[in-house]
């Protein structure tokens, strides 16, 4: 099987579950005990969050562990927004992720905030001078997304946090799939908030992380015993925190050879996908593309027969955003970049790993062009 579905979730790395196990065996104390196997604990915790704090490059104090990238965002929009309403006004794109649009929604409909869904090129790229003009004084927040996990499309993350910074409204990017990717320094990135999930980089589900500048209020959302400074209450998940920093430092290591690798077996693929496919046409931007994904349209298919197909021909993708999946509903990130409802039904993404072999992508690219002539063949549609 040749598992092309990363930006879905990605198998948990040998050297991270290695790094996990004495937390989940021997070292299993819990953080807050007032003995040896608690301070062990509180050890790991505190190293895991150093190393994390290395990589960002920030002070560990300005680092949250959570349960994910969705409690992440959560905490990020309903944390500062809620801390710091301002003038109850809220910035964002027309192709974020649910955890960022549910959550806005959520503080529209309870808390009287009026959201402005800045557009998206064509491509999927945000203007900086369009999110320049959606900012007042008054903003409480914007969150604009590193990369998106549909299409790919990387933003001008540093020229949207600059233009922010330039009438003090705080920054919050979800970083989730270019955790793996794109460079994290936080302060070459401009960002006041940036979150991550574990288990898109090699850690397991369940593990994620939300980094807030120096002193930026934050309101928390689950109350109790005052863990994390108080910024998320409950027993600590070390083992899943020791995970994803080990995951994170291994991944931002890597970049330098795996990104170049990633990069030559995209253009890979895309280029023999558009090449044997007719009518194949490839989503998001060019230029601006994480090197792990391609998405693409496939006239004349609907994108579930083709997946479905690819899975009897061992080649396991995604027809669109997992968290949509089982909905009829065309992506509304495709519907965002322009694209026809008709269309949006075929789309496919292909997304792998840094363990991804050129191979692997060889034997993938001949099926996807089968499994379309097949899909057609069979005026399997939408
Ligand atoms: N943000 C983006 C861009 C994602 O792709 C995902 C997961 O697919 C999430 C947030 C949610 O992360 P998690 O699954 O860790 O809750």
């Amino acid at each position: 099987m040749i598992y092309l579905d990363a930006a879905a979730t990605a198998p948990v790395r040998q050297d991270v579950l290695t790094a996990m196990w004495p937390l989940l065996s021997s070292d299993f104390g819990n953080p807050s005990s007032h003995h040896g196997m608690g301070e062990t604990a509180a050890r790991a915790l505190s190293a895991a969050r150093q190393g994390a704090a290395t990589v960002l490059g920030c002070r560990p104090s300005e680092l949250t562990f959570t349960s994910g990238g969705t409690e992440a965002n959560n905490l990020a929009l309903k944390g500062i927004a809620l801390a710091t309403p301002r003038d109850r006004h809220l910035v964002t794109s027309a192709i974020e992720h649910p955890a960022v649009l549910e959550t806005l929604d959520y503080l529209r409909r309870f808390h009287g905030f009026r959201i402005t869904v800045v557009p998206v090129s064509p491509t999927g790229l945000v203007n900086p001078d369009d999110l320049a003009e959606a900012l007042t004084p008054g903003t409480a927040l914007c969150s604009i997304m590193y990369a998106n996990n549909e299409v790919g499309t990387v933003q001008p993350v540093r020229a949207l946090a600059d233009r922010c910074a330039a009438v003090s409204v705080p920054f919050h990017t979800d970083a989730v799939q270019a955790g793996g990717w794109l460079p994290l320094t936080v302060a070459e990135l401009g960002v006041d908030a940036l979150t991550l999930s574990g288990h898109k980089l090699g850690a397991p589900k369940g593990s994620g992380l939300l980094y807030v500048r120096g002193r930026t209020p934050v309101e928390p959302l689950i109350h109790g015993g005052g863990q994390e400074r108080g910024r998320r209450s409950g027993t600590e998940n070390v083992a899943g925190a020791v995970g994803l920093a080990t995951a994170l430092a291994l991944a931002q290591g890597e970049r330098g050879t795996a990104v170049p690798a990633a990069t030559a077996q995209r253009d890979f693929l895309i280029r023999h996908v558009l090449d044997t496919v007719p009518g194949a046409v490839i989503t998001g931007d060019s230029g601006q593309r994480l090197p792990n994904l391609a998405s693409f349209c496939f006239p004349g298919t609907s994108g579930e027969s083709v997946l479905l197909e690819l899975e009897r021909r061992g080649v396991v993708c995604s027809s669109g955003s997992a968290c949509a999946a089982g909905s009829d509903e065309p992506s509304a990130v495709l519907l965002a970049l322009g694209i026809d409802r008709e269309t949006a039904q075929t789309a496919v993404r292909f997304s792998w790993t840094a363990a991804t072999t050129e191979r692997d992508i060889a034997l993938a690219a001949r099926s996807v062009t089968a499994a379309v002539v097949s899909v057609r063949g069979l005026g399997r549609t939408a």
